[in-house]
């Protein structure tokens, strides 16, 4: 069925579905088959199954490309860094997703790629470090400082310069932005997060454009796939496609939300800043009292959940600091929410409380 010109609301639901025969089932079946009878499109499911094909085609549709699911979002991001050919140097944001920065430090210490770190609102340092690099890394909002970077200029910057772009589009979704439709060459997510949306997978994705330079990116990444090994489990693809059903109302109830939590926020005695980028339900907030006075919060909630990851329906929150990859320049006491999709007024109780008590017990 041709789908684009139907909304991104309509094909989350109907996309990835059985040919409608007669006593099918509505929803793509769960393949768990290692190996299928001889002379057919695909004859061994490290190459191929039915449901990836189903997740695959739902998201590629959402982005607006042709999608790769993997094991995890790191299987993804090690996907795309083998893009990069030996020593190839990698422009990357010095505010990340902590895991993409430590495999960065990993592979330039052993000499596979070299890394220039930028800081994303400073244009002038981004294009020097295009000039003779193999990748640009895109994040926006980077993870966990919220910083928002014009996507279209950059991957243009890039392009005209030969360089690659992937962008990590985990925090934002295809709801919201559309990297490929902006020049990005690759499209990355943690499924584990918003597209699941239920806290309970673990997996990736990439998405490539349907042109021929993205045909043959799609091409290469699906041969790192098949001999990587690394593969998403059938059983996993199958919740996340599940989950992706509701991708929009889950984003619509999550992001109102948040942006009532962010503007009460702001009024907050405990508050110091708030980093919310107007769109999207992380929020990152410092608080007074430093990493200890962060810690409590995180401790005191009872609705709020003290848990890394984001994304999922239910409100999460950390002090990014504990976690000993995370950048200095990321404040020791800033605790990044993931708002949920509970009732607003019972998340603002149960963290005005936590933020108060905070202080008391300082
Ligand atoms: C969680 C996350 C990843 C890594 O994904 P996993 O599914 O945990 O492997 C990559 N990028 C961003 C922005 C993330 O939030």
């Amino acid at each position: 069925m041709s789908d684009h010109h139907l909304a991104a609301a309509t094909r989350v639901v109907t996309l990835g579905r059985q040919a409608r025969r007669p006593g099918a089932g509505v929803n793509a079946p769960l393949e768990l088959s290692s190996t299928y009878i001889a002379d057919g499109p695909v004859n061994y499911a490290r190459a191929g199954n039915p449901t990836w094909s189903a997740f695959e085609e739902a998201l590629g549709s959402l982005e607006g490309g042709d999608a790769l699911v993997f094991a995890s979002g790191m299987g993804a991001v090690s996907a795309a860094l083998s893009l990069v050919e030996h020593q190839g140097p990698v422009v990357v944001p010095a505010h990340a997703y902590n895991g993409t920065t430590a495999l960065l430090d990993d592979l330039e210490k052993s000499g596979a790629v070299r890394v220039r770190r930028v800081y994303v609102d400073d244009d002038r340092a981004i294009r020097d470090a295009l000039r003779g690099a193999a990748m640009l890394w895109v994040e926006s909002p980077t993870n966990p400082m919220l910083e928002v970077v014009d996507i279209g200029p950059l991957c243009k910057a890039a392009r005209d310069l030969g360089v690659l772009t992937v962008c990590d589009n985990t925090f934002a979704t295809p709801l919201v932005q559309r990297p490929l439709e902006l020049g990005a060459d690759v499209v990355l997510h943690s499924v584990t997060k918003y597209l699941s949306g239920h806290s309970d997978v673990i997996l990736g994705a990439l998405v490539t454009p349907t042109t021929d330079r993205g045909r043959a990116l799609h091409e290469r990444l699906a041969r790192h796939r098949l001999l990587h090994g690394a593969i998403a489990g059938p059983a996993e693809t199958w919740l996340a496609l599940r989950g992706l059903r509701t991708l929009h109302l889950r984003v619509e109830r999550a992001t109102a939300n948040a942006a009532e939590l962010a503007r009460r926020l702001e009024d907050h005695p405990v508050v110091k800043r708030v980093r919310y980028p107007g769109f999207g339900a992380i929020i990152a907030v410092e608080v007074r009292g430093k990493a200890e006075g962060a810690e409590r919060v995180a401790a005191g909630t009872k609705i709020w959940t003290h848990s890394t990851s984001l994304g999922g329906v239910e409100s999460q929150l950390e002090r990014r600091r504990r976690h000993e990859a995370e950048p200095a320049t990321v404040p020791k006491g800033l605790l990044r929410l993931s708002v949920g999709v509970e009732d607003v007024d019972d998340l603002w109780r149960d963290l005005d409380r936590a933020l108060t008590a905070s202080r008391e017990g300082s």
